[in-house]
């Protein structure tokens, strides 16, 4: 493996300062991506500057043919709340206890600038070999996402420029860098429930149709259902079977002798890729009408379910970690949304592996700055085994 230049850390810290002095709160990129731009140009990637509304999209590409390797990460970040409840300001960067504190240094301005600082590396050992580095960064990954990746992802499979690997730089580390890496992400699946009965009098049950007792038996089996056994690798589970959750449910008039005229529930999966959402409400539909339920329901995907299956990605990553850091990652498919979820589906191999995620979104948010010497080899690993190997 080529080896960093010695300030390829101190690189990363520096810049990573630079970038958490600029706030840059959703959807505001602030320079971010401007100062990240001259720097890949200067290494050699063609610039793509991507605006949609007020959202900042960066695309940066070295190489043409051959296999494609993309880091993806986000410059804007959340609002640092009450100033008073930080030690120092969010917006100044500072280095003490071995950390650097400031709005953005594990959520992900850290992971931007070790991205950044691997390119940097790995575009001049690329010189004549086939292969395509890229990175892209929004400033839509906290708020509503709707103009970031989601746009750019059709726009890169448009231009021929879909991965077929990508990094996310996202915070997945639980306890010490590179102890968890996310390999997935469960699917969400909304239904909006309406049982329609008819109201009456309590003492005269003949003459209306309660619209609580037919839902009763129905609603008690689905939730005493089991959706599918989950996704289990190598004896280990890497996706929790499927859930089904009532989270709201309302009926009544208020009054203690009115059979009520309808129900209202909501209704929520968190599903893995053993189900599909087609046959999660099709089975939701069948014991409803099987027990005779007059309703109507609307169902809203929120996110498609993805995974990366073990492969050329899965194990750069790994070995990556692995001499770099000293540990076996974990793969795991918890946590939160990124922007991976718009990027697997094109077709891409998926892995997000970040920094230390205690104290993102927090006050006094920070990364261990070894952590952050350290990440750049990660990424440049990883750039290593799948692009610069025979
Ligand atoms: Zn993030």
């Amino acid at each position: 493996m080529n080896a960093l230049t010695p300030d390829a850390g101190e690189a990363t810290l520096a810049l990573a300062e630079d970038l958490i002095a600029r706030q840059s709160v959703t959807p505001d990129d602030n320079g971010c991506q401007s100062m990240i731009a001259q720097r890949l140009s200067a290494a050699g990637f063609h610039i793509h500057r991507l605006e949609f509304g007020d959202v900042s999209n960066l695309l940066a590409v070295h190489g043409d043919a051959g296999p494609s390797l993309m880091f993806l990460g986000h410059t804007d970040v959340v609002p640092p709340g009450p100033l008073e409840d930080w030690d120092s300001d969010p917006f100044e960067p500072s280095r003490r206890d071995g950390c650097l504190y400031g709005r953005g240094a594990a959520d992900m301005k850290g992971a931007v600038a070790a991205m950044t600082v691997a390119l940097e590396q790995l575009a001049p050992a690329m010189a004549g070999r086939p292969g395509r580095l890229m990175l892209l960064l929004t400033s839509d990954e906290e708020g509503p996402a709707q103009d970031g990746v989601r746009r750019v992802a059709p726009w890169l499979r448009d231009h021929g420029l879909v991965p077929d690997y990508c990094v996310v730089g996202e915070p997945s580390s639980v306890e010490r860098l590179g102890d968890l890496v996310r390999i997935g992400r469960r699917g969400s699946l909304h239904g909006r429930l309406r049982v329609h009965g008819v109201q009456g009098h309590v003492a005269y049950p003949d003459k209306a149709l309660n619209p609580i007792h037919a839902l009763a038996p129905a609603l008690a089996e689905l939730v005493a259902l089991d959706w599918d056994d989950g996704v289990v690798e190598n004896g280990v589970q890497v996706f929790p079977p499927t859930s089904f959750q009532v989270s709201n449910i309302n009926a009544g008039t208020g009054a203690d002798n009115v059979i009520p005229g309808r129900l209202e529930a909501l209704v929520n999966f968190r599903f893995c890729p053993a189900s599909t959402p087609e046959r999660l409400r099709h089975r939701v539909e069948t014991i409803l009408s099987r027990h005779g339920v007059d309703y109507t329901i609307g169902w809203r995907l929120s996110g498609e379910p993805f995974l990366t299956s073990p492969g050329r990605l899965r194990e750069a990553v790994d070995s990556a970690v692995m001499s770099v850091c000293g540990i076996q990652s974990r793969a795991d498919t918890g946590g939160g949304t990124s922007d991976g979820r718009f990027i697997a589906p094109l077709g891409s191999e998926v892995v997000e592996v970040g920094l230390v995620n205690a104290s993102i979104h927090k006050v006094n948010e920070h990364a261990n700055l070894t952590d952050l010497r350290r990440l750049p080899q990660v990424y440049q690993a990883i750039g290593q085994a799948l692009l610069l190997t025979d």
